[in-house]
């Protein structure tokens, strides 16, 4: 079986989330069962300066205001195809924004020509390479589905995967005359979006399955609380729509090899930790002492609730925890955990930044991640957190709620917990975890059999994988029938 996967982000190559890292491991996981993956990605400088041996496979005289090419090349271990589009993609700054993190203008018209490309891929342009199914993940891939619609491509069947409902990608109404889309496509069970054009909501509205990616997230996006506006139409969709756990690279994370760390181990090894929690200390210029740290590995944005988080600081502080803090994002958020370290020096550690191997260790020597989102689609530092000890405290939202089991006293009797959950948006609710998370760590026999559990939870690719495979055959075998 062939998919054609389109991304705006693949890992190794560019991140800015989640996204990245599903969109880089799912191709392997599926590999090793029949189905064989090619990624269509944009051409940024990141992705270009990683290409050594590529080659032309389509060439574009003019593609949304100049030329393009299509290049396929071999990376890491991934089957890629390029889109070298200069004026679209080659530019410093992130994938969507410049330095300052203003989006680009002309987004739209970066992941339309995306789209397009996406299409036509599906449509057979690269010869000898026919999809038999189109993957688009999150709003700049979803206008493949839609140019499929109203295409030659309308009967390759298709999923639309949303990994963050918060991100649409929404335009203005006049930008649709640049599609290329017929007029028809201007309705509303096509491109239009109150008023304006949807890209998401076009993939969405043309993709042959939806998927998010857990279960909880899948039944609250149907709820206007977490619909975003889409609630109407994925309630329509309902009977398409399938929520399925994002797995992780076990090979990248795993603290038995993992270079970033100060010290490897296993779960037979926990005590090696303490070597990590010393090199946290020291980065993060933390006091040296028996307690536990909790450490944040986010975006800092409304969503994670890295305001629930400041606002009973002070407390849990008083309480004997240290936290080591790294992520960037929003100014007044960076500011807010600024103020928080110069005001508990020695208890609070902030690195303002992104830094995947801090992000490592921080996993492989805290002894607990703290995740208080106001949403999260499936989160995946909760997953690292598993794999490596770091007892996960999270808010009961969306795939946390989906993949971690609260050491309530049944839970803890039975063996079967692996981290703290609480009521969502609630600070109360999050102080207290945290006060449950102390009192168990004060039980070293407790606490390591807590970490043990978790480290025990398949959160491989293996299980999703076998998922995504299933629902590619359902759709094939629907479309033959
Ligand atoms: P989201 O995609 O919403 O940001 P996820 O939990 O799904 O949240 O994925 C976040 C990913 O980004 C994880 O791999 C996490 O380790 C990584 N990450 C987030 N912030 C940072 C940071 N400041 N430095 C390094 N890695 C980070």
């Amino acid at each position: 079986m062939q998919v054609l996967s389109v991304t705006p982000e693949i890992f190794p190559l560019i991140k800015t989330g989640g996204l990245a890292d599903v969109a880089g491991a799912l191709p392997v996981a599926l590999a090793g069962l029949g189905v064989a993956t090619r990624s269509l990605v944009p051409g940024y400088p990141a992705v270009m300066s990683a290409l050594k041996k590529n080659r032309a496979v389509h060439q574009y005289a003019s593609l949304q205001g100049g030329k393009a090419a299509l290049v396929a090349a071999e990376v890491a271990g991934l089957d890629l195809l390029v889109l070298d589009a200069p004026h679209l993609f080659d530019r410093p700054g992130g994938p969507y924004g410049d330095a300052t993190g203003a989006d680009w203008q002309d987004n739209w018209k970066r992941f339309a020509a995306l789209g397009r490309v996406g299409a036509d891929i599906a449509a057979g342009v690269v010869s000898g390479y026919k999809p038999d199914i189109v993957h688009a993940h999150d709003w700049q891939s979803a206008m493949t589905l839609a140019y499929m619609r109203y295409g030659e491509a309308a009967n390759v069947p298709s999923v639309m995967t949303v990994h963050n409902l918060a991100f649409q990608g929404q335009f203005a109404a006049s930008i649709f005359a640049g599609l290329g889309l017929p007029q028809q496509a201007m309705a509303l069970d096509g491109v239009e979006y109150y008023g304006g054009v949807g890209f998401l909501k076009a993939g969405l509205q043309a993709a042959s399955a939806i998927t998010t990616v857990s279960p909880t997230y899948a039944q609250e996006i149907r709820t206007p609380a977490f619909g975003m506006g889409l609630d109407g139409l994925l309630n329509l969709r309902a009977p398409e729509l399938h929520g399925i756990v994002n797995g992780i690279d076990v090979d990248i994370w795993n603290p038995e090899t993992d270079r970033h760390l100060a010290a490897t181990y296993s779960a037979s090894s926990l005590k090696e930790r303490k070597t990590n929690k010393g090199a946290i200390e020291e980065r993060m210029v933390l006091d040296r002492d028996e307690g536990p740290i909790y450490c944040v590995v986010s975006r800092l944005t409304w969503q994670k609730g890295i305001d629930i988080l400041t606002s009973i600081l002070d407390p849990v502080v008083a309480s004997g925890a240290r936290l080591a803090i790294l992520g960037s994002g929003d100014a007044g958020l960076e500011g807010a955990l600024l103020a928080a370290a110069a005001r508990h020096r020695g208890r609070v550690g902030v690195v303002i930044g992104y830094d995947e191997g801090l992000s490592h260790l921080l996993q492989g020597g805290a002894d607990g991640i703290l995740i208080p989102s106001r949403f999260e689609p499936c989160g995946l530092t909760q997953l690292y957190g598993l794999r490596y000890g770091c007892v996960p405290i999270v808010a009961r939202t969306g795939g946390l709620a989906d993949t971690i089991i609260d050491a309530n006293e049944a839970a803890v009797s039975a063996g079967v917990a692996t981290g703290f959950q609480f009521a969502p948006e609630n600070a109360g609710a999050f102080h207290h975890a945290i006060l449950r998370a102390n009192a168990l760590y004060a039980d070293p026999a407790d606490w390591t059999s807590l970490q043990r559990q978790g480290m025990k939870a398949d959160v491989s690719w293996d299980r999703s994988a076998r998922k995504y495979a299933a629902l590619y055959r359902t759709l094939i075998a629907k479309r033959a029938a």
